[in-house]
């Protein structure tokens, strides 16, 4: 990905890593070209209330809280400094990231290190004007080293809670098995997570995605859906559609994460478009695991035509480049996405979300009093 920054003269825009393929103009479903300028659009994009549907709070922690952490709990890394770990994300795919992922997480030990995690997220989530978040959290990634769930649960609610006092922002937490782990580990998951589940509202499937198909994880979804969690999962990003297929029809996925894949089985698509299942799209992610070579060429805006149901999100975003407002940012200007397809991305984020109907309908009207 070519790494640029953009502007106009005087008002230097962010150093946002944003591969530029031209101005912004308008596009075929904008009816006036109405944002001509980057800070313009980035000013637009904030003010719109977003909720965030895919982002692993793990995947939030930054170079610069690894070392914080490693200084605290005496832990040596094996990176000289904060640049040195971040130069070292330069990833060929899904599994070389996931390798650093979980190797990151060994600085997660006790609660006040989760709440800081989660607190920070939703600072910098307040700051692109994500008023709804749903996060991913990996139980399996922390139990695994000897962490008590309890530690984890305490840790991420009362980040939560400094969160809603601090910036106003709501947020659900979504338990995520992981996929290369067996389903007798998912369901141990489960069964630890059931004393909590008040404070958790769905059950995900995350991690390493091909050679781990939805179907090796139908007894441990149907007992999740029986206890009331709602179920989502990653499929359709290095996997086939046939995975999709499965998320939906053995897992019974409200919501499919990634799921870009479905756009080579038509009648998959129209199915997603019918019935309104809606698809978890973090652009930023795609390019960095390389599922497209380059934003130019991301399926989200075709996805967005053919009447599915797409959100924005940012997926690991200390190690993809990238929150939310970047991702809108980034993909607004190398699609050309207007005025409309982004509001649209914003209404879908607020649909898509599990919040109660009256919030939906409380954030789609602020969402209409917003004006370019
Ligand atoms: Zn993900």
């Amino acid at each position: 990905m070519g790494l640029v920054g953009t502007g106009i003269p005087g008002r230097p825009f962010s150093a946002l890593p944003v591969p530029i393929r031209r101005p912004l103009q308008t596009t075929h479903s904008l009816k006036k070209p109405i944002m001509t300028a980057p800070d313009e659009l980035a000013d637009f994009v904030r003010r719109l209330p977003k909720a965030e549907l895919h982002l692993h709070i793990e995947g939030s922690l930054e170079p610069e809280m690894t070392f914080a952490k490693a200084a605290k709990h005496g832990i040596r890394l094996p990176y000289p400094s904060v640049d040195a770990l971040r130069a070292a994300y330069d990833f060929r795919n899904l599994q070389s990231f996931l390798d650093l992922y979980y190797a990151g997480v060994e600085v997660l030990r006790d609660e006040e290190d989760f709440h800081d995690l989660t607190l920070a997220y939703l600072a910098r989530a307040h700051a692109d004007g994500v008023v709804h978040a749903e996060i991913f959290f990996d139980p399996q990634s922390h139990t695994a080293r000897g962490i008590p769930f309890a530690t984890l649960m305490t840790g991420l609610l009362s980040g939560i809670r400094a969160g809603r006092e601090n910036f106003g922002i709501s947020c659900f937490l979504i338990l995520c098995f992981l996929r290369h782990l067996d389903a007798d580990d998912a369901m141990r998951t489960l069964r630890a997570a059931l004393p909590w589940k008040q404070h958790i509202i769905g059950v995900g499937l995350d991690s390493s995605e091909l050679g781990h198909p939805p179907s090796n994880f139908a007894d441990v979804f149907a007992c999740a859906r029986l206890e009331g969690f709602i179920p989502v999962a990653h499929a359709g990003e290095e996997g086939p559609p046939a995975y999709i297929h499965e998320a939906l029809d053995i897992l019974k996925a409200a919501r499919i994460d990634h799921g870009v894949r479905a756009e080579e089985d038509p009648a998959l698509c129209e199915r997603l478009a019918r019935e309104r299942i809606p698809l978890t799209v973090c652009p930023l992610s795609n390019v960095k695991l390389a599922v497209f070579k380059q934003l130019a060429e991301h399926n989200l805006r075709r996805l967005l035509q053919a009447g599915l149901c797409i959100t924005l999100n940012s997926d690991d975003p200390a190690y993809f480049g990238g929150y939310l407002g970047e991702n809108y940012l980034a993909t607004a200007l190398a699609l050309d996405l207007g005025e409309a397809e982004l509001r649209l991305l914003a209404r879908n984020s607020i649909e898509a979300s599990f919040l109660p109907a009256g919030d939906k309908a409380r954030w789609f009207q602020q969402l209409d009093r917003i004006h370019t």
